[in-house]
């Protein structure tokens, strides 16, 4: 536990399931303030809500959907108006469409890349305003992936918008590191998440994903929402502008694990 974060205020964006809910957990029981966004879930953003209260924090859920301004003006009010502040920002929503990319519809780009990418700018822009504007040394956390740096075909939306993620995270890093405001990206592995529902109730492609990772198995989104949980915190006070990978070694070129090549 890292008792600098008690009583400190975040926003977790698509908090009503999988990694968003593992890390709204993880910061009640951090003592936090928790705004949990949720775009279309409210059952699972209140649930989420239950867990931070039981867990010691305190949760409000907002609906909002994070591709638009308006969205993520509204998480900073909820911010402001329940908890008085703004500490910490998690970009955390995000979807994927899988599609060969000569059949991929400019739509169904467009709905990745304004939730994966345009999601984490508009987020990131609301949270530097506030910080800059309240002389704040803030806290950013984009979750990004694995596939900010692996290929992945038939999800090259998801990919574009990952690499995106990457060098945004490291430029505004960059950017308002004199201003003592900290930025980092999470780039989980394979997470078991509903995200990943549908794949790994396919016993073939559970094996399939499991084989590519060194460590031999899928990771918990308890073991994600620990990253935040160090990024957000002081104890992590001189990083800034990396992707810290959550990924049971997927990002060590696996295909080489028994000294092939
Ligand atoms: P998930 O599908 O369980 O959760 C994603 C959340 O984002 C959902 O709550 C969804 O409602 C929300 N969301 C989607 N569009 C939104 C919008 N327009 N406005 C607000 N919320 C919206 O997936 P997850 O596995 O928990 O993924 C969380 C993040 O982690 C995503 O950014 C994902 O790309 C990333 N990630 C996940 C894995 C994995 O294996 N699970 C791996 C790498 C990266």
């Amino acid at each position: 536990m890292y008792t600098d974060l008690n009583n400190k205020v975040a926003i977790i964006t698509g908090g009503s399931k999988g990694i968003g809910t593992a890390i709204s957990k993880r910061f009640g029981q951090e003592k936090m303030s928790v705004v949990i966004n949720y775009n279309s879930d409210e059952k699972g953003a209140q649930n989420a809500a239950d867990e931070v209260k039981q867990a010691g924090g305190q949760a409000v859920i907002v609906q909002a959907n994070v591709a638009t301004e308006e969205g993520n003006q509204k998480l900073l009010q909820a911010a402001l108006d329940n908890f008085g502040d703004l500490d910490v920002w998690v970009n955390n929503a995000g979807m994927e469409i899988k599609s060969a990319t000569h059949e991929l519809s400019l739509d169904d780009w467009n709905k990745m890349i304004a939730v994966d990418q345009t999601g984490v700018f508009l987020g990131s822009k609301t949270a530097l305003a506030y910080f800059k504007k309240n002389n704040k040394k803030g806290n950013i956390i984009n979750m990004s992936s694995v596939h900010e740096q692996i290929p992945w075909p038939t999800f090259a939306g998801y990919a574009a918008a990952k690499g995106g993620v990457k060098l945004f995270t490291k430029t505004i890093a960059m950017e308002y590191a004199k201003d003592g405001i900290r930025v980092n990206a999470i780039g989980p592995g394979a997470i078991n998440t509903p995200i990943n529902a549908k794949k790994f109730a396919d016993k073939e492609q559970y094996d399939q994903t499991v084989s590519m990772v060194p460590m031999d198995r899928i990771g918990d989104p308890e073991e994600v929402a620990a990253g935040a949980a160090w990024l957000a915190s002081s104890e992590s006070s001189y990083v800034t502008g990396i992707t810290l990978f959550i990924d049971g070694g997927m990002t060590l070129y696996p295909a080489f694990k028994d000294g092939q090549g």
